[in-house]
C-alpha cells in the first residue's frame, strides 16, 4: 500500500497570509480613524481635517433645481457651502468641482496653521443666489467668504450659468461670440465703473487696467437679468482698499448689440423715437400769382411731394383768376395778401396802402370763401408805419432763389441747395414757367435732406414750441 501524502503546504505561503493579514488590520484602523476626524490624532502630533459633513438638500424655488448645503461642525474648520443642483451631471459636476475645491484648499491650510496653533478657528461659508433671464438662463452667483483665522475674511465670487432648456452650461463665449465684441464689453464695463463713486478715481490704475482688459479670464465671472449684465470682480481685485466683491451693472439695451440672439432683448421703440433727430422745416412761398398757367403746375410737383406751401397773392390777379386762387386754397395751401397791384407800399399813404389791403382781403375771401392768413409786401418794402395798417403778420423771407431774374430751373436748384437751412423761408414766384419746372428737382433734393414742408403760420407755430 502506498499512502499519498497530501502536498504540504510550504511555509512561506503561511507567512505571507499572516504578513497580509496584518496589513489590512491596520489599514482598516488608519481608515477607521481617519473617518472619526479630527479627535482621533490628537495625542500625536498630525492634524487630519477631512471633508466629512452633513449634506442636505432640499427644493429651491426654482423649477428642478436644488440646493445642496454641505456643512461641517469641526470646531477649527466650520464650513457652510451651498450650491445648486440642476439635471445636468455635467453642469453639476463643474459647480461640484468649484466648491469642492475651495473647501479642500482650506482645509489644508487649516491644517498648516493648525499645526501651529491648535487654538485657532478658521471659517468658510458659501452662499449662492440665483439670477433669471427669460425664464430659462440661470446664473447662479456664488459668493465665498474665507478666514483661515490669522488674518481678514476674504471675499470671492464665482458664477455659473445654466441654460434649463438645454440641460448646459453657458460661459460668457457663448453669451458674447466674438473677440471683437469682448473689447466692446471691456469698453462698456470702463464706462459704468467711470460712473461709479467708489471707483471712478481708479480707472486709469494699472490694477483696474489689468482687470478690465479684453480677455476672457476677466469677465468669466457674470451673470444675466432680463435688463443687465453684472460683472463681477473679487474682493481686492480692482483695489485694495475695496475688500468687497464689485459689481459693474451694465443695461442689456446698451450692449443689445453684442449679444448672441438668445439672450438680445427686445428695443422698445420708443427708445429709437427719443434717438430721432428733430425735424427740420422748410416754408415754400410763391408770390405774384395767382396764374392760369404756371401755378396749376406748381400745384401739381407740390402734390407729387405731398408738400403744402403759401401763395402770396396779388388782389388783380386774384379777381382776373379766381377760380385759380379757390384751387390753391382747396388744396390745403396757405393764402397770403400781396398788395392789390404790386404796389411800393413804402411811397404810399396810410389810407392807400389800407386800401391795396383791404381790396385784395376781398377779392381772397369772395374767391376762397377765406381771409388771408399772412401779409407780404411786394420788393420787401416794409417800415412800422405799413405794419401798422394791418393785423396780418408780416412774413418776409430767409431765402431768394431770384427766380424772377434768372428765370432758370437748373439755378433756382443751386439756390436753394446753397442757402436753405432749417427754418428757412424760401422765396419763389408761381408767375415764371421756369420755377414751376425746376420745382420737381427742388422738393425732391429737400426731401433727401430731412426736411418737412410747411406754410409760413405753421412754420411760426414750431417756432413757438
Ligand atoms: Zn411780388
Amino acid at each position: 500500500m502506498t499512502t499519498i501524502h497530501p502536498k504540504k503546504k510550504p511555509r512561506w505561503v503561511d507567512l505571507v497570509l499572516i504578513g497580509a493579514i496584518l496589513t489590512l488590520t491596520a489599514l482598516i484602523i488608519f481608515l477607521v480613524s481617519m473617518q472619526n476626524g479630527d479627535d482621533s490624532f490628537k495625542d500625536s502630533d498630525q492634524i487630519a481635517l477631512a471633508a466629512s459633513s452633513d449634506i442636505v438638500k432640499e427644493k429651491s424655488k426654482y423649477d428642478g433645481i436644488y440646493k445642496i448645503t454641505e456643512t461641517s461642525a469641526n470646531k477649527n474648520a466650520p464650513y457652510t457651502i451651498q450650491y445648486p443642483k440642476t439635471a445636468s451631471k455635467v453642469f453639476n459636476q463643474s459647480v461640484t468641482d468649484a466648491v469642492h475645491n475651495i473647501r479642500d484648499h482650506y482645509l489644508k491650510d487649516m491644517e498648516k496653521v493648525l499645526h501651529e496653533d491648535d487654538s485657532i478657528a478658521g471659517s468658510l461659508t458659501i452662499s449662492y443666489k440665483t439670477i433669471v433671464h427669460k425664464k430659462n438662463y440661470y446664473s447662479f452667483v456664488l459668493t465665498q467668504t474665507i478666514s483661515d483665522g490669522t488674518g481678514p475674511k476674504q471675499k470671492y465670487i464665482k458664477t455659473f450659468m445654466y441654460d434649463q432648456k438645454n440641460k448646459k452650461q453657458l460661459l460668457l463665449q457663448d453669451v458674447i461670440l466674438s473677440q471683437k465684441d469682448l473689447t466692446t464689453l471691456s469698453k462698456t464695463v470702463k464706462k459704468q465703473i467711470h460712473k461709479d463713486a467708489e471707483l471712478q478715481d481708479l480707472t486709469k490704475t494699472t490694477t483696474v487696467k489689468e482687470a478690465i482688459k479684453p480677455i476672457w479670464a476677466n469677465f468669466e465671472n457674470y451673470s444675466l437679468t432680463d435688463k443687465t449684465m453684472s460683472i463681477y470682480f473679487d474682493g481686492g481685485e480692482l483695489s485694495k482698499n475695496i475688500p468687497k466683491i464689485k459689481t459693474v451693472n451694465i443695461p442689456l439695451s446698451t450692449i443689445n448689440s453684442i449679444l448672441a440672439n438668445p439672450y438680445k432683448i427686445e428695443v422698445k421703440k420708443t427708445v429709437k423715437k427719443k434717438t430721432e433727430k428733430p425735424k427740420k422745416f422748410v416754408a415754400l412761398t410763391f408770390d405774384d400769382g395767382p396764374s392760369n398757367t404756371v401755378t396749376p403746375k406748381v400745384l401739381k410737383v407740390l402734390k407729387k411731394h405731398h408738400a403744402k406751401a403759401t401763395f402770396f397773392m396779388v388782389g388783380s390777379q386774384v379777381n382776373a383768376n379766381p377760380k385759380m386762387a379757390k384751387k390753391v386754397y382747396a388744396e390745403g395751401h396757405e393764402i397770403g395778401n400781396h398788395s392789390y397791384s404790386h404796389a411800393d407800399l413804402k411811397q404810399l399813404s396810410n389810407a392807400k396802402i389800407k386800401s391795396q389791403l383791404s381790396k385784395t382781403n376781398k377779392a381772397i375771401k369772395s374767391a376762397t370763401g377765406h381771409n388771408p392768413t399772412a401779409f407780404r409786401p411786394p420788393y420787401g418794402s416794409v417800415d412800422k408805419r405799413v405794419r401798422a395798417q394791418t393785423k396780418l403778420p408780416t412774413i418776409l423771407w430767409s431765402v431768394d432763389t431770384r427766380d424772377w431774374e434768372h428765370r432758370n430751373s437748373k439755378k433756382l436748384l443751386s439756390y436753394v441747395k446753397q442757402y436753405t437751412y432749417p427754418e428757412s423761408i424760401v422765396l419763389m414766384h408761381d408767375i415764371h414757367m421756369s420755377t414751376a419746372n425746376g420745382l420737381d428737382a427742388v422738393l425732391t433734393y429737400l426731401e433727401k435732406q430731412g426736411y418737412t414742408f410747411v406754410t409760413v403760420s405753421e412754420l411760426n407755430d414750431q417756432k413757438k414750441k
